[in-house]
C-alpha cells in the first residue's frame, strides 16, 4: 500500500476445497471451529484474517449475517490476544444484545486458549462487570455508554490495550453514540490496531477512520454486492391504505416460515402485530417501550422458532441474530438506503438463502428509487395476490388439513363406502357436503364475504374464539402465553381456522387509537349470535392444555374423546390444535360430565387438563 492512498481489497470467495486450511489457524482455534461446525471461512473471513492478523488497521465493509464476528475474532483470538491478565482488546458495539452475541461467539472460538471476553453493557447492574474486569479478561465487548462509565470510574483499564474493534459503526453513530466513541478513542492508547466494521460506509464513518485510524486499508465488497447474494428483493406497490389488509394477503399467499417485520414508527408495531393476530398469524411486537425482559424473551422465542411473526422497529431489531428467518418484510419502507441494507440482512445470513418483501406506497417510490441508485438492489416488482391465487392457496391448505386430519387406518367398511363414492354420479355433491360439514362451508365468489360467512357459519365457539385480541402492554405482561398467542396459524395451515380468523380481522379493524372497536365488534358478536341462535347456545369450546408442541393430533383427540368419554366423531364439533393447546367442541349438555371423564387422563404420557375455554 502507497503512504498517502488507503488501499481497497475485494472480499474474494473463499477457496472452497480447502477450507478453513487456507488460513494459518492453531490447533485450538481449528478445534473449536470443529466443534462450533463452521466447515469453512465466509468471503469476509477470507479476506480480513491476513491484513487483522498482521496488525493492519482495516475498514470491512460488511453487514451482519456474512459472518463478521468471527472474521475479526479468528485473529483476535489466535493471533493478536495472549492469555495474559489484562485487557487486550475492546470490541465496542451498538446494543447490549449484539455485546452479548459476539461475547458468546468469541469465548467459543478461543475456548480452547484459556483467552476470556467479558461483556458489559448498560441497564445490568455495575458490581458483577468490576469484578469480571478486576480478573483481567483478555476481551472486552461493550456498548459505548457502559464502557465509558467505566472509563471514568476506573473499573476498566486500558493500559494493555492493543486493539480495537468499532463493530457496526455506522449504527453506533446512527443511534447517536458519536460523542461516547470520541470520548473512548481519547481514552484509549493511541499506538494501537484498530478494525472497522460497518455494513455502510458513509462521511461519518470515513470522518472517523481519518481521525483515529492509521492508514486503514479498505476491505469492501463492491456497493452493488452489499445486500447479501442469497437475498432476493421484491416489492410489491400498494396504494398505503390498508397496508395490514395487504400484509395479510401477501402472508397468505408466501407462507413465509419466519420473519421479521419492519415499521417505522414503534406505535404501528403493536397495531400490525395485534392484526396478525387476529388474522390468525402467531405473531407480537417488540419495539423500545418493552422492558429488556420481555425483548429478551421474544428473541429467543423467535430463535427457537416458536414465534413465526415478530413485528420491530429497527432500534429495537438491531444485532438481533436470528439466523434462521427466511424472510425480512419492509411494512413500511425504511426512509434510508442503508437502514434497507441493514432490515434486509437479517435475512439469508451464514450462507442461507432469504426473502425481502416490501410494501411500496406511491409515497415511498423516492425511498425505492434511492435504494435502486445507491445499492443498486433492484427489488423485483410483484402484484398483490389475486383472488384467485388467495383461493386456490386456500383449496390446498384444505386439502392439506384434511390429509392430517385423516391419518390413521379406516375401517374396511368405511374404505368400501369411499371405493363406491369415488364412482358414484354425484361424487363431487356429497365430498363437497362431507368436506364442508368438516372445515365449514365456503359459498360466496367474494373472498372476504365468503370467510365472514364461513365463521357465522360454522363457529359454534366463535363467541370465545373470535373475541378481539388487542395485546396491550399490560395485557402482555399479564395473560397467560397460551391466551396471548390467540388463535394462531402454524404450518401446515388449518384453512377453515383461517378462513374465520381473516374474516375476524377483517370484521374488525384493531386500533390502539380506537378501543371503541373492541364494543363495536362485540355488539356485532351479539347480534351474530341472534342469527346463530340455538346453534351457537347448543355448543361449548373445551380447552385441553396440551398443543402441537406436545406432539398432539386430531386423530388422539377424537380417539380419547371416543374411548374415554364416550363422544361419537358426529358429537364432536371443529378441533383445533394450537402450540400449545387444543379446542374442541362439544354439546353443551355434555360438556361438564366430558370434563369429569377427562380427569386424570394423559396424552403423550402429560397429564391433560382439560377446562372450558375462556372460563
Ligand atoms: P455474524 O455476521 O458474525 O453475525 O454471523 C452470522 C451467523 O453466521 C452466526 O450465526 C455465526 O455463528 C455464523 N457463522 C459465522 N461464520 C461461519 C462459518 N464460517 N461457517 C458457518 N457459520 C458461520
Amino acid at each position: 500500500m502507497n503512504d498517502t492512498q488507503q488501499s481497497v481489497t475485494e472480499a474474494a470467495a473463499p477457496a472452497e476445497s480447502l477450507g478453513f486450511d487456507a488460513l494459518p489457524l492453531s490447533s485450538q482455534v481449528r478445534r473449536a471451529l470443529d466443534e462450533m461446525g463452521y466447515a469453512e471461512p465466509t468471503s469476509v473471513q477470507s479476506a480480513t484474517y491476513g491484513p487483522a492478523a498482521q496488525g493492519r488497521d482495516i475498514i470491512v465493509q460488511s453487514q451482519t449475517g456474512t459472518g463478521k464476528t468471527a472474521a475479526f475474532g479468528l485473529p483476535l483470538v489466535d493471533r493478536l490476544v495472549s492469555d495474559a491478565a489484562q485487557s487486550q482488546a475492546l470490541i465496542l458495539v451498538p446494543t447490549r444484545e449484539l455485546a452479548l452475541q459476539n461475547a458468546d461467539e468469541l469465548n467459543r472460538l478461543s475456548q480452547h486458549l484459556g483467552i476470556g471476553v467479558s461483556a458489559i453493557y448498560g441497564g445490568a447492574a455495575m458490581q458483577p462487570q468490576i469484578d469480571q474486569l478486576r480478573k483481567g479478561t483478555q476481551i472486552v465487548c461493550g456498548t459505548p455508554g457502559r464502557v465509558l462509565d467505566h472509563l471514568r470510574r476506573g473499573t476498566l483499564d486500558v493500559s494493555g490495550l492493543r486493539v480495537l474493534v468499532l463493530d457496526e459503526v455506522d449504527e453506533m453513530l446512527s443511534m447517536g453514540f458519536a460523542r461516547e466513541l470520541g470520548a473512548i478513542l481519547e481514552r484509549l492508547p493511541p499506538k494501537r490496531q484498530t478494525m472497522c466494521f460497518s455494513a455502510t460506509v458513509d462521511d461519518d464513518v470515513r470522518r472517523i477512520a481519518q481521525r483515529h485510524m492509521h492508514e486503514p486499508e479498505f476491505i469492501g465488497l463492491s456497493s452493488d454486492a452489499v445486500a447479501a447474494a442469497k437475498i432476493a428483493h421484491y416489492a410489491f406497490m400498494v396504494p398505503g391504505k390498508d397496508r395490514t389488509r395487504d400484509l395479510v394477503r401477501i402472508l397468505e399467499l408466501d407462507d413465509p416460515e419466519s420473519a421479521l417485520i419492519f415499521c417505522n414508527q414503534r406505535s404501528e408495531t403493536e397495531r400490525v402485530a395485534a392484526d396478525l393476530q387476529a388474522a390468525g398469524f402467531n405473531a407480537d411486537w417488540l419495539n423500545g417501550d418493552l422492558p429488556q425482559k420481555d425483548r429478551e424473551r421474544l428473541m429467543g422465542k423467535t430463535r427457537e422458532g416458536k414465534l413465526r411473526y415478530l413485528v420491530a422497529t429497527d432500534v429495537a431489531a438491531r444485532g438481533i441474530d436470528i439466523s434462521h428467518l427466511t424472510h425480512v418484510i419492509n411494512y413500511t419502507f425504511p426512509e434510508s438506503a442503508a437502514q434497507y441494507v441493514h432490515r434486509t440482512g437479517r435475512t439469508g445470513r451464514a450462507g442461507r438463502t432469504g426473502t425481502a418483501l416490501s410494501l411500496v406506497s406511491p409515497r415511498e417510490l423516492g425511498s425505492l428509487y434511492y435504494l435502486r441508485l445507491q445499492y443498486k438492489i433492484f427489488p423485483a416488482e410483484r402484484s398483490l395476490p389475486t383472488q384467485t391465487e388467495l383461493r386456490t392457496r386456500q383449496e390446498v391448505d384444505r386439502l392439506d388439513w384434511l390429509r392430517e386430519a385423516f391419518q390413521g387406518t379406516p375401517a374396511p367398511m368405511d374404505v368400501a363406502v369411499a371405493r363406491r363414492l369415488l364412482t358414484h354420479v354425484d361424487a363431487e355433491r356429497i365430498v363437497a357436503g362431507l368436506v364442508s360439514t368438516f372445515l365449514g362451508a365456503s359459498k360466496s365468489s367474494d373472498l372476504d364475504a365468503e370467510m365472514a360467512s364461513a365463521r357465522r357459519a360454522r363457529s359454534p365457539e366463535r363467541p370465545h374464539e373470535d373475541a378481539p385480541q388487542h395485546p396491550t402492554s399490560d395485557a402482555r405482561a399479564e395473560r397467560p402465553e397460551a391466551q396471548r398467542s390467540g388463535p394462531q396459524r402454524s404450518r401446515p395451515k388449518q384453512p377453515a381456522r383461517q378462513a374465520r380468523d381473516v374474516a375476524g380481522k377483517s370484521a374488525q379493524k384493531p386500533s390502539p387509537q380506537k378501543p371503541s372497536s373492541t364494543a363495536k365488534h362485540a355488539r356485532a358478536s351479539q347480534s351474530d349470535d341472534k342469527d346463530q341462535g340455538e346453534l351457537a347456545q347448543a355448543w361449548a369450546t373445551l380447552q385441553l392444555e396440551l398443543g402441537r408442541l406436545d406432539g398432539v393430533r386430531v386423530r388422539e383427540v377424537t380417539q380419547l374423546l371416543r374411548d374415554r368419554c364416550g363422544l361419537t366423531r358426529a358429537r364432536m364439533g371443529r378441533i383445533r390444535i394450537r402450540d400449545r393447546y387444543t379446542r374442541v367442541s362439544v354439546p353443551q349438555a355434555q360438556a361438564e360430565s366430558i370434563l369429569r371423564k377427562l380427569e386424570g387422563q394423559s396424552l403423550h404420557d402429560k397429564p391433560l387438563n382439560a377446562v372450558v375455554a375462556g372460563a
